[in-house]
């Protein structure tokens, strides 16, 4: 029989997904001794597009400028993606190169990589010097005192001063604390599935998001993957999904076998089952990620942008800002709201403003003709594809998106 352990730390990180990683190894470069807690046992799979955008390469780099290169060369099997196609619900396509700005590096703005993978190498570069590590451990009470927290699983009671709480979708600590509840109009639901043999994927690991009739008011995508296979995949807004009673799977089937895309699926194989899991989206402006002694981060924060459904970048993000406050709380001896409220305002500041403009272009799906109209702007004009071409790699360059008078110059353009 194994024994009950008592642990106390500094801090605790609940979830070892992209967000709580980058919380651990931002912890550890502060020289902070903290315990990570995750329920499952590595390598796990992750439902998700798997496409690592440029905001992911920065951020890997940042931690350490020789990853991106080993994440290259090493067994995680990954796709260099060197750009973007979009087409629009009139069949309209655009295929838009991602480049880095001038001096830039020689490896692809971003990548395609199975979460198994990608997650696993990820999860492996925790330093075990500042993280004790507890996998297939799954935490199932946490109780946030006036002067500390307990986290409690079947294994183990540990005690500590802050909790940053990574746990994804469904998070303990968000629902308890942070009043978190599921907003059907801030919230998407997604399928994935992996193919063998999709004809007509780019040899340049292009990224292809369909916002087609059939699909709207949500878009199907195909992400090229090494080794002959694609991820596969549909996202469309809970509100809608439930609202209509979508069969999202049908749906999915339908459009696979649609004119636009029968002939290259004609011989390509499902590889497992399709599955599905949700997406807590950043549209709900300032919606509150910290408290009384806990920060969230990652989806357990709600920072999924709401447009394009990529969330492993801000995960990643937020991990950060989320290790920076925990060590200024730290030297503060400070854990309550009022003090933790920084963090909030260092998230909605670097990312709000993104954040809200994804969401004004979600709101633009329910309008085909003005996403047509939006699509052949972009194709016809210089400016605004630049931005996005140079975007992967710029991550200030999104910023532009959030300036009004860019829209004008776009419109009069
Ligand atoms: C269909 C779909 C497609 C997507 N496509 C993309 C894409 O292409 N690109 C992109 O950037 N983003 C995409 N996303 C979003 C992306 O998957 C998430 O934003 C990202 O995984 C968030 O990382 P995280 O670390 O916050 O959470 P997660 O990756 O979910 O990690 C949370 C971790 O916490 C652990 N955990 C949970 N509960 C407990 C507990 N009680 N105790 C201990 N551990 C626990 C879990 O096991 C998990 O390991 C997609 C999402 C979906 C659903």
């Amino acid at each position: 029989m194994q024994l009950h352990k008592k642990i106390d730390t500094e801090v605790v990180i609940i979830g070892a997904g992209p967000a709580g990683c980058s919380a651990s190894l931002y912890l550890a470069k502060f020289e902070i001794p903290h315990v990570v807690v995750e329920k499952e046992q590595y390598p796990r799979d992750k439902v998700c597009g798997d496409a690592l955008s440029g905001k992911v390469v920065n951020q890997l780099k940042k931690i350490n400028s020789a990853w991106v290169d080993e994440l290259q060369l090493s067994d995680t099997a990954c796709t260099p993606s060197w750009g973007v196609v979009f087409s629009a619900p009139n069949g309209n396509e655009i295929a838009i190169p991602f480049k880095h700005k001038p001096n830039g590096a020689s490896h692809s703005p971003g990548f395609i990589s199975k979460r198994i993978d990608y997650d696993y190498w990820l999860f492996q570069k925790l330093d075990k010097k500042w993280a004790t590590v507890l996998q297939n451990t799954e935490v199932t009470d946490v109780d946030i005192q006036k002067d500390r927290v307990v986290v409690r699983s079947s294994k183990y009671t540990i005690t500590s001063k802050l909790v940053i709480s990574a746990e994804g979708t469904r998070a303990l600590v968000a629902k308890k604390y942070g009043g978190y509840k599921l907003h059907k109009e801030h919230h998407s639901a997604g399928l994935r599935a992996y193919y063998h043999g999709v004809t007509g994927l780019s040899k340049q690991g292009f990224i292809e998001l369909h916002f087609i009739k059939e699909s709207l008011p949500g878009y199907f995508w195909i992400f090229p993957l090494p080794n002959g296979q694609a991820n596969v995949g549909i996202g469309m807004l809970t509100k809608y999904v439930s609202k209509n009673n979508v069969n999202l799977k049908k749906l999915m089937i339908e459009i696979l076998e649609s004119p636009k895309f029968k002939d290259r699926f004609k011989n390509a194989t499902l590889q497992k089952k399709i599955v599905g899991w949700g997406l807590p989206l950043g549209s709900k402006k300032n919606r509150p990620i910290s408290g009384h002694r806990f920060l969230l981060v990652g989806d357990a924060a709600s920072v999924i942008d709401p447009f394009t459904g990529e969330g492993i970048g801000n995960a990643m993000f937020t991990g950060k800002w989320a290790a920076e406050q925990t060590r200024n709380s730290l030297e503060a001896n400070e854990f309550g709201a009022k003090e933790l409220l920084q963090y909030d305002k260092t998230v909605y500041q670097k990312i709000g403003g993104e954040l809200m403009v994804s969401a004004f272009m979600l709101r633009l799906i329910n309008y085909p003709w003005l996403f047509n109209w939006m699509i052949s702007k972009i194709k016809n004009n210089k400016e605004l594809q630049e931005t996005i071409t140079f975007m992967f790699d710029d991550v200030d360059l999104r910023k532009k998106f959030t300036n009004p008078l860019f829209y004008l110059r776009v419109l009069l353009n």
